[in-house]
Parts: structure tokens; sequence; C-alpha cells
């Protein structure tokens, strides 16, 4: 097997389509080299020699030896320079790069190669010994800090003391003569932490470089952020060799980083930072602050520092040529990393750039729009678990706000929160059900957990393509970084805002509001507004429409709710509960009065006073869903629930019926149930009291009949019956809904359409199910309850066991949010064909939680159901999700 791919200089041995096996930034930089872009030569090693690395207890084949050498040589032979010569020598960086792009690996290793010896050639090369001392004092300290893991707070003081020393301010202002000293120190501080030598032979440099590679895809902090992101451990990552070009070698040479379009809003214009005379990562540590990239942007954030349009014109003019052509190759929009040396452009790396919903969606959109990529294409890009970004609120413009200071906006979103300082802090916090801001000078791979439990993140340093800023859009956390005015004593829980007299303090546990849209940071709670749904998003969601098969609906149960679905595209109900309105103002005592009656006569008098609550409740419903289906769930709950608990619950009941409080607390105490999720509840209730059922009944065409009348256009009632186990049950309940609804189109001297369905949320009703079609003229798959029936597992008391048993892989994902598509789906297959079987034009559809789930939605569509049934603010991400599901 070869392990080492080539690229620079003419040669590419892989490319864009070789992510598996070179890692994304491999495959890139191959990919970039092919087409003719300026990268400088280099080579991959595979991930496959990653998997064999530890297969074979953490040791290189042989073989590896000699595919280096010759990767070495390709290097040299192209730059003309030797590694470990010391008269000119070659450097490297050796960097990570996984599939997918992935904190937590190792830090990537600059100007390897550098020794006592070759500092001196390249001093003499450059003609420039301050570059040559800045470059080796810069490797020792990385080569210490990732390769070694020694600690780098020793190597910053010394950093920090030399600086002192000499009243300077900025790195760039030590002399050649102070790099030389600090070099001295840092040597010997290696060999204090080591207990050995700096390593002074450049091919062991490399090889402990390559073995620190390797050695961090099995770090803590690499496991945690695989097992956050789904990433199987067995990818394994690749180490990437490459030639150094300098930013850092004066006025001339900078280094930057850049998204062809802008992240955070999908804006079609570079966006971007760089600084001069500098290296590697120092435009994201927040060590200086970085320029812009463009005057445009420049402009707009006032800033001073001349930007890399101005400061550079020529270079810039190539790179925007170099973007250009990128974003027309990769058809997307690219996250590019460059080095300028001497005047000269290098490519280091470009990937798919990371970016908010709100931007993916603009960027996908016009992308289409303009010929980029197809409307097929652009539906694909969009993730629509994302978009639940956008359908939330906003901060109200109009609502006041004490703003403390204010940062860059990294990630948009607004977030209110009780103030944290460390990760492990907001982890506990999150865990009791906190809310949870935060705040951090800045935030390292470490943090990732904390930053995953909080609301949203505050930095004090960093700019927007910072640590932190990358990796909350990432996770669609809102973001402000590099809030300047922060000092933070983490140690202390504290943190003061300001300086001079006009400083404010924030201890841990203070309310904080943070706006990632426009970096603002506010004391308090701030309230919030309802997002804009037109633009780009209607544009996507319209395309979307025209491919997906599967309709979508709504669960929903409340005038405003039916409201907010149908703005969100719902395409009718799919589950209106109606228990909850038995519990409204004092319904609930003729409830009480109903379920404590000992005679049908009670329940009925009680059910009279009810009727025509209930009826003006479906046609406030009906009137917002007119000319749509409504499926219509009869009472389902165990009347248990609705059982009076107080005394003066029940002295209210005694005082409506005339029943003596003893006697009803006697009958309430019958009612108690030992399992009422499998008791007397469902059409078990329908069953032995049909006047519930044909009361609800009456009430759904009553209001149908008046809302038809009142519009001209008649709702499409669809009445469900639940918990339904065998063909009789439902044959029974459907006669009731039949009679009501003959009863009340005789009165009314007119009929409309309706139909009569059950629930499939029994494993017994899903074997059945062939025979429950003759009775059914539709099934609604009730997910959350065929989950719990057919697991064996209460959904109330999963929490305690069920994030182990993900963690063991036992289930994939959680089976109450993502369907069990092997078991549960297996039962719904199963039940789909029977139905069809007896009834060719069964309806069917879903209304768990899972209808507005991705992955089970896409399940949905392979069986073919007729509809999904989500909650109200999942209709969007269903209609897309739909739609890549029929693609
Ligand atoms: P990450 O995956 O963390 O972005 P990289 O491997 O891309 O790490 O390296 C980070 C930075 O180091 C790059 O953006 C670039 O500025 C610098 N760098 C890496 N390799 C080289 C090189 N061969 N020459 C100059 N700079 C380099
Ligand atoms: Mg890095
Ligand atoms: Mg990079």
């Amino acid at each position: 097997t070869q392990y080492v791919f080539r690229f620079g200089g003419g040669v590419s041995d892989g490319g864009k389509g070789d992510k598996n096996l070179l890692g994304g930034k491999g495959a890139n930089l191959a990919e970039m080299a092919s087409i003719g872009l300026p990268v400088p030569p280099g080579f991959t090693i595979s991930t496959e020699m990653c998997t064999r690395y530890y297969e074979e207890g953490e040791a290189f084949p042989d073989s590896l030896r000699t595919e280096v050498a010759g990767g070495i040589a390709h290097i040299e032979g192209i730059t003309g320079k030797a590694f470990g010569d010391a008269a000119d020598p070659l450097l490297v960086s050796v960097r990570s790069g996984a599939r997918v792009s992935m904190p937590g690996m190792m830090d990537t290793v600059l100007n390897l190669g550098l020794n006592d010896a070759t500092v001196e050639g390249l001093a003499q090369v450059a003609g420039d010994p301050r570059f040559a001392w800045d470059s080796y004092r810069r490797f020792i300290q990385m080569y210490a800090d990732v390769v070694l893991e020694l600690d780098h707070g020793r190597f910053e003081e010394a950093l920090e003391i030399a600086k002192e020393d000499q009243g300077f301010y900025l790195d760039t202002e030590l002399t050649a003569d102070d790099l030389k000293k600090l070099v001295v120190e840092y040597k010997a501080l290696v060999e204090e932490l080591w207990g050995k030598p700096f390593p002074q032979d450049v091919h062991d440099q490399l090889w402990g470089a390559v073995a620190a590679v390797f050695g961090s895809w099995q770090a803590e902090r690499a496991k945690v952020y695989r097992r956050l992101n789904d990433i199987p451990g067995d990818w394994g990552t690749a180490v990437n060799v490459q030639a150094m070009v300098f930013g850092n070698m004066g006025e001339t040479s900078a280094t930057g980083v850049a998204f062809t379009r802008d992240p955070s809003t999908g804006a079609n214009a570079y966006y971007g930072e760089f600084l001069i005379n500098a290296q590697g990562e120092d435009v994201v540590a927040g060590i200086r602050t970085p320029q812009y990239l463009t005057r445009a942007a420049r402009e707009a954030a006032n800033a001073k520092p001349a930007s890399m349009e101005e400061a550079m014109p020529e270079v810039y003019g190539e790179l925007a040529r170099v973007f250009d052509l990128l974003e027309r190759h990769y058809r997307d929009m690219q996250d590019i990393e460059f080095t300028v040396e001497r005047g000269k452009l290098w490519m280091l790396q470009t990937r798919s750039g990371k970016r908010t919903a709100k931007a993916a969606l603009k960027i996908a959109v016009d992308m289409a729009n303009d010929g980029l990529i197809t409307q097929q294409q652009a539906i694909a890009r969009v993730d629509p678990s994302a978009l639940d970004q956008l359908l939330h609120p906003t901060l109200d413009p109009e609502a006041p706000r004490d703003v403390l200071t204010k940062g860059l906006p990294a990630s948009p979103g607004a977030a209110s929160g009780k103030v944290v300082f460390d990760a492990d802090s907001a982890e506990r916090a999150a865990a009791n059900g906190d809310s949870v801001i935060l705040v951090r000078t800045e935030t390292s791979p470490e943090d990732i957990h904390g930053m995953h439990a909080a609301k949203g993140i505050l930095t004090a340093r960093g700019g927007m393509t910072s640590h932190a800023a990358v990796v909350a859009r990432g996770m669609g956390r809102p973001c402000v970084s590099g809030a300047g005015a922060l000092s933070i004593k983490a140690a202390d829980k504290v943190m003061r805002v300001g300086a001079g007299d006009s400083w404010r303090e924030v201890r841990e546990g203070d309310i904080l509001t943070i706006d990632g849209s426009t970096g603002e940071v506010m004391l308090g709670a701030v309230p919030t507004v309802q997002p804009e749904l037109s633009g780009d998003f209607a544009a996507l969601m319209k395309w979307a429409d025209a491919v997906r098969r599967l309709r979508v609906r709504a669960n929903a149960e409340t005038p405003a709710d039916c409201r907010t679905a149908r703005e969100f595209g719902a395409e009718g109900i799919g589950l209106c509960r109606t228990e909850h309105m038995f519990f409204e103002g004092s319904r609930i005592t003729a409830v009480r009065e109903m379920i404590l009656a000992d005679s049908e006569a009670g329940r009925r008098a009680a059910l009279a006073k009810l009727l025509p609550e209930q009826r003006a409740d479906f046609v406030e419903i009906f009137e917002v869903m007119v000319g749509l289906p409504c499926t219509i769930r009869l009472l389902d709950p165990p009347l248990h629930e609705f059982l009076p608990h107080q005394e003066a619950e029940f002295e209210d009941v005694a005082a409506a019926t005339g029943i003596t409080v003893d006697k009803l607390k006697r009958r309430a105490a019958e009612l108690h149930e030992f399992n009422p999720m499998l008791g007397h509840r469902g059409c078990r209730l329908g069953v032995t009291y049909p006047e519930i059922y044909e009361m609800q009944a009456r009430a759904i065409f009553e209001a149908a009949c008046i809302v038809a009348d009142r519009s001209g256009k008649a709702p499409v009632p669809e009445v469900m019956v639940p918990l339904v186990a065998t063909r009789r049950e439902l044959e029974l309940m459907k006669a009731v809904v039949d009679r009501a609804a003959a009863a009340v189109f005789a009165e009314h001297g007119s009929t409309i359409d309706y139909l009569v369905g059950t629930m499939i949320e029994l494993p017994r009703a899903a074997l059945r199910a062939g025979d429950i079609a003759d009775q059914a003229e539709f099934f609604s798959f009730g997910t959350n309850d065929l989950t719990q029936t057919t697991l064996g597992v209460s959904r109330d008391d999963a929490a305690r066991f069920l994030s182990v048993y993900v963690e063991k892989g036992i289930y994939a994902r959680d089976p109450f949010v993502s369907l069990d598509v092997e078991g549960v789906g297996e039962l719904i297959e199963m039940a789909a064909e029977r139905g069809r079987g007896t009834r060719p034009d069964i309806k069917l559809g879903i209304c768990g939680e899972h209808g507005g789930d991705p992955a089970s939605i896409a399940f949905c569509e392979t069986i073919g159901l007729d509809y999904v049934s989500a909650s109200p603010y999942r209709v969007p991400i269903a209609r897309l999700a739909a739609a890549q599901a029929a693609l």
C-alpha cells in the first residue's frame, strides 16, 4: 500500500475526491496544486497509516521511512533546499488533517528543520537574522507545546519577561539578539521540563511531530469532539508535511485567513483578516488585532489600520482572483488560509466554509440564482435542523437594554443566561436545567463541552475567526468574541467591565444577554421578537415544496399554534390533542363532574356543559385551517390526570353537583390506577363511556358545519381514535362518531366530508393493521407511544439510562428524538403495508416528535407515507427534510 502522496511543483498524487484517504486538508492541497494555484510543495501521509499505526502498537513500518524520504526529496527537488542543510535549510510545517475539520487534533508545528546550525544558514540566505531567530524561537515554543506537551505557560512567561526587560509591547519589537537569548532560555526550559535536550536532529524532529499528530487522534478532547459530532473513531487522521513559506519576513510579508463570502450573513463579499509580518496562527491567536482584508470592511468597522486591499493592492488582486476561481471550482463558499512571502502569494488551505444557518440559506439561494449550483443542490446544501436557528426569536429592538460593552458579532442569535466562567461549571449548570452564558478570556478545544452546554459564548479576546467564533458558529450558539473591555478573573468567578472610574462587576450567576448578531453584551435578560420569514427563506422553501412528495402538517391545538403553523407552511393539522381543552378555565370542574359521576345521566349532564366550549374551540381552529385537513384526536389521557387533588378542588365539584366531598373522594380513590399509561385511557375511555366521544364528535361536526356556513369552505375533519389495539374497538368507536355525524348533519340540513381513523401506537395495532384498516380510513403513527410500547421504555423515566445506552452504542441516537428505524420502523413499515393491503387508498401519516426529525422524515419517505406532522416551529425543517428525502 502507498501511504505517502505528493503535491506541488506540478505533481498531485491525489485530489479533492480523496478526503477519506488524505484528510480534508491534504485532499484540497493536492486539488489546489493540480488546478495551478501556488501551493508550497509537500506530501500527505494517509489516514490508513494512522489506523495501521494504532494496529501495530503505535509504531511505524519501515516502508514508511522510505516513502517519507521520497516525499522529502520531492520537496527538496522543487525548492532547491535540503532538509537539515546548514547552508540553505529546507523548513517544513507538520499539519494534522482528518476527513472533517476537527478541533482537538494536534496543532500545527511550523518551521520544523531548524536547529543551532540551520538557523545560521537561514539567517544568511534570508539576509535577515532577526527573522531566522524569530522562526527558531517559535519552532521551539510550538514543538515544546504540541509535540512534547510541556507547560506552554512557562514559555509564554519567558517571552513576556524578554519583552518587559526591554520595555516592549509587541513581539515584533524584539531584536535578533533578544531572540537569540530567548532561544537559549527556551532550550534550557525544554531540558528542565522534558529531561532531555531539544532535538537537534531534523529527522528526529520530523518523526516526533508525525507521531504526535497520530497520537492526538486518541487524545481526550478529540474523542469528546468525535462523540459530540458523531465522527467514527476509526477514521484516523492524515499528516501533511509541507515546505514552509514565511509571512514573517518583514513588511511585504503577511499571513491571513479569509472566506469567499461573509460566513455570518452570507453576503457576497470577501471577508477575512490578515496580519503583516506574522506567521501562522498569529491571526487567530488574538496576540495582535488583525487587520481587515477589504477596504469596505475596514471602513464599515471604522478601523484605522490599512486593509490588505490598501496595503498590498497587487497581492490582494491576485488573492481575489484565487477566491473567484476556488468558488467556481468547488461551487461553494470557501474558507481559505494564505501567506504572503515577500510579495508572493501562497495558498495553504481551502475548504467549504462553516457558516451560520442564515448564511447557508443566503449562499445556497444566491448560488442557485447565479447558476453556480442547481436549485436541487441548493436544497441539499442547507441542513434542515440548522433552520432552527432562524426560526427562533431575536432580541426585541424596542426593548430597553443595559449594554455593558460591545464585542465582535461572532455567531448570530441572542441568548440570555447565568454567567459561568469555566466549561465544567457550564456543563454542571446546564445539567441542572439552567441557561448559561460561558464567559472566557479566550476559548480552546478543552472548552468544547462547556460551549456545547452553554446557550451563548462571550470572550474577551480573539477575532471573528478565533476558536470561539468558529466553534460557536458550527454549533449554532450565539457568540460575542473579542469584547476587549472585559477583564476576567475566572478563578475568582468574577469579571470587570470597563476601566477607570466607570467599571462594573459581573459575578457568576448574574444574568447576561448577548447578541451575536451585533456584538452587544447586556446585563439582565432582554425580551425577544419573532423572525422574518421572507426573502431567501421563502425562496428556498418554495423550491423545496416543489420537489417534496411528503405533505407536512403540524401538531397544534390552539388557534395561536395553528396560525404559527400556517405561517410556517403547514398543510393541515396532523394532531390536535383535545385534552388540553379540558383544563381551560372553569371547564375542569365540569370535566371532574363528569369523571366522578356514577351514572351515564350524571356524565351526560356534565358533558352537556362541555359541548359548547369544545365546539367553540373547534370553530376557532377550523377558521384558521379552513379548507385543510385537521386530524382531531378524541380524549386520550388516563382519567386520573383530571382528578381533583386539593380540598378546594373537591369542594368546587361538590358545589356543582350536590354530591358530598366524602363521596367524591371515595369515587376518586376508586379511579386510582397503578400504571395509568397502560390503564384506563385512549379508546378504552370511549368504550366504557361512549358519551364522552359522542360529545366530542358532536362538537367537531357542529363546528365544521358552522365554519362551512360562514366561510363557504368546509374544513376536513379527520376524527382519530387513540390507543386502538383491535379492530372491534375501532368498529365500536367509529359507530359512535358516525352516529354523531349523522345526527348533526340531519339537524343542520347539510353534510361535510370527514374521515374516521386511528392512531397506530401499540404493537398489536401494527400487527393487526390489515384488520384494523377495514374500519380505519387513515392511520397516524403515534411514534411517541409506539416507541415506548415497542421498546418497553417509559419516555418520562428514560433520561436516567438512555444517554448511557447511546454512549455504549446500544441505540445510535435517542429513540424518542430520532426514530428507531430498525425496530419501531419495521413495525411502521409492516403496518403501512398491511393497511394498504386492505384499503389501498388508506391515508398514512406520522405525528410523534419524530415528524420533525430529518432522519425520521427520510425514513417516512422511503416507506411512502403520505405526510409527516411536526410541532409548528419544526414545520419548515420538515418541509426541507422532506424535499431532501425526495431528491
Ligand atoms: P489548522 O487546521 O488548525 O488550521 P493548519 O495546519 O492549517 O492548522 O495550520 C495553521 C496555520 O499555520 C496556517 O493557516 C498557516 O498560516 C500556517 N502554516 C501551516 N503550514 C504552513 C507552511 N507550510 N508555511 C507557512 N505557514 C504555514
Ligand atoms: Mg489550529
Ligand atoms: Mg488551517
